[in-house]
């Protein structure tokens, strides 16, 4: 039987206080103890069960922690208040000066300015390559190399990751692999290709609701100590800790998350190949004119699709913007950043979540001015959605 990391969130139990379906929410910032001795314990990491102030963990932070791992297959996991507040961590705790990363240059604008603008103060370097040719990938490790570091599906350019090829070179050169599945819960599970470490934004599909931003680190429970050590845990120091009122409301839209996802991929896939017909240039890992289509086909989970984010080039910034305003105005969707929502957001990237990336920079890996990029919605009549899009096109001068 296939591998369904949904059953794996489904199959938790954890019950309220008085017997409630959904766990109860730890309203509390510290917690008190019967003994000073369990106390100090606590503080060394030895007193299990135990929660000692919820910067370091809390019991809904634990309950969204484990379904996390559940679904991507770690031991453990560690939620944090934001995407960023997931990898900045990681990064670090992996990193200590003079070290040196490798990572895709297609990757979120923010995860590449910290790499490149921010982690050098740190005397932490990044080389940017293209991660799909893992020869060029291999060349720039260096003995100073800690992480290998890629999106599974790039932002935005859908340029997906060889995880396994990747995870085959980390262990020869004895580096961890960081691999942020944002764009692919659970059509991709990293970790079961052999990543170290597994970060999400729960900001986009896995909370599903626009509502809230927060992250998550998957990975070994050593790993998970280290960033929540009292002494040098990222983490823990850094303090990007999400609130337990949000952990649990995420946790109540994660049990969803198969369902929308299923949908987000059938409204894609169904966009995605009448929008190539039409003879748009076309980027969707669903489609057989994506270069990694197979690659993502033999690293799936089937049931869940290829995803519900796709670009279409229109050929310049103007087109670009009076199709978004158009679609905007007909109600089909909205011209906003972010993803995963149950209605159409759509987003020019070149000039918005890319815009960290120089635009000589943006030119040479191929990301263009008139680049959309869509993150697909719940529709219910993906057919009337896409009358209505050609419509636009046309009155726009795209078709
Ligand atoms: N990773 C990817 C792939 C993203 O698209 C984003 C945000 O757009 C992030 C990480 C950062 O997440 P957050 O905004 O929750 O900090």
């Amino acid at each position: 039987m296939s591998f369904k990391p949904a059953n794996n969130i489904q199959d938790l139990q954890y019950f309220g206080e008085f017997g409630g379906v959904n766990p109860s929410i730890s309203d509390s910032s510290t917690y008190t103890f019967l003994s000073a001795k369990t106390m100090f314990d606590t503080f060394e990491g030895n007193a299990d069960g135990c929660y000692l102030y919820s910067r370091h963990s809390s019991p809904s932070n634990l309950y969204l922690g484990e379904a996390l791992a559940a679904m991507e297959g770690t031991e453990t996991a560690n939620v944090t208040a934001s995407g960023m507040g997931a990898i900045t961590p990681v990064i670090m705790q992996l990193c200590g000066a003079g070290d040196h990363v490798v990572s895709s240059r297609t990757i979120y604008g923010g995860t590449y300015a910290f790499l490149k603008n921010f982690a050098p103060r740190l005397n932490i370097t990044t080389s940017f390559v293209d991660i799909t040719k893992l020869d060029i990938v291999e060349a720039e490790i260096t003995k100073n190399t800690k992480v290998l570091y890629c999106e599974s599906v790039s932002n935005p350019l859908l340029e997906v990751a060889d995880i396994e090829g990747l995870a085959n070179l980390a262990k020869k050169h004895n580096l961890k692999l960081v691999v942020d599945n944002t764009f692919s819960p659970l059509s991709i599970s990293p970790a079961k290709l052999g990543a170290d470490v597994v970060i999400h934004s729960l900001t986009k599909f896995i909370n599903g609701s626009s509502d809230t931003v927060g992250g998550v680190v998957c990975g070994t429970q050593d790993f998970i100590n280290e960033l929540r050590s009292v002494n040098d845990g990222a983490c823990m120091l850094l303090g990007s800790t999400m609130d337990s009122l949000r952990a649990s409301s995420i946790l109540k839209n994660l049990r969803t998350l198969h369902i929308r996802m299923q949908q987000h991929s059938h409204n894609a896939s169904y966009l995605a190949e009448k929008f190539e017909k039409l003879g748009l240039k076309t980027v969707y890992p669903g489609l057989t004119s994506h270069p990694s289509h197979q690659l993502f086909k033999n690293m799936m989970n089937k049931q869940y699709g290829f995803g519900g984010m796709l670009t279409i080039d229109v050929g310049s910034l103007d087109k670009a913007n009076a199709l978004m305003e158009l679609m905007q105005e007909k109600n089909l969707g909205y011209l906003a950043v972010s993803l995963g929502f149950y209605k159409t957001l759509f987003s020019a990237p070149g000039t918005s979540t890319s815009s960290e990336i120089p635009e000589d920079e943006q030119e040479e890996m191929g990301l263009s001015d008139g680049l959309i990029r869509f993150s697909i919605g719940l529709d219910a009549d993906i057919e009337r959605t896409y009358n209505m899009m050609n419509q636009c096109m046309k009155e726009v001068g795209i078709l």
